[in-house]
C-alpha cells in the first residue's frame, strides 16, 4: 500500500501532512491531518511524549496486554511451561503411558 503524504482540506484550500496510520481492520490510511511536526494525528499517537522515567519505560516495554492481567514475562513463562508439557507428552506417548 502506498501512503499519501498529504491531504487537502477546507474544500481544497489547504494542503497539509496526512496521518500515516493504517487501519488494522480496513487496511486504509487514516484521513486526518497529522499534528504539526509529527507523522500521525491526535488519535494515532502524536500526542504521546513517550515514557520518561525508568519505571515508565519498563512498563511500556511490557505493555502489550489488553486486560492488564498478562505481561510478556507471564506469557514467556507460560510458553516455556507449555513446551515442557509437550515434551513430556511426547515422551509419555513414546513409552506407551498414554
Ligand atoms: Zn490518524
Amino acid at each position: 500500500m502506498i501512503k499519501e503524504p498529504t491531504i487537502t482540506t477546507l474544500g481544497g484550500r489547504v494542503t497539509c501532512p496526512r496521518c500515516q496510520a493504517v487501519s488494522k481492520r480496513s487496511k486504509q490510511q487514516c484521513r486526518n491531518p497529522s499534528e504539526r511536526g509529527k507523522n500521525n494525528c491526535r488519535f494515532h499517537g502524536s500526542r504521546s511524549t513517550s515514557a520518561k522515567t525508568l519505571e515508565g519505560k519498563k512498563r511500556r516495554d511490557n505493555a502489550r496486554y489488553v486486560h492488564g492481567r498478562e505481561t510478556s514475562a507471564l506469557r514467556d513463562a507460560r510458553k516455556h511451561k507449555l513446551r515442557e508439557l509437550r515434551e513430556l507428552e511426547a515422551v509419555m506417548l513414546e513409552i506407551g503411558m498414554i
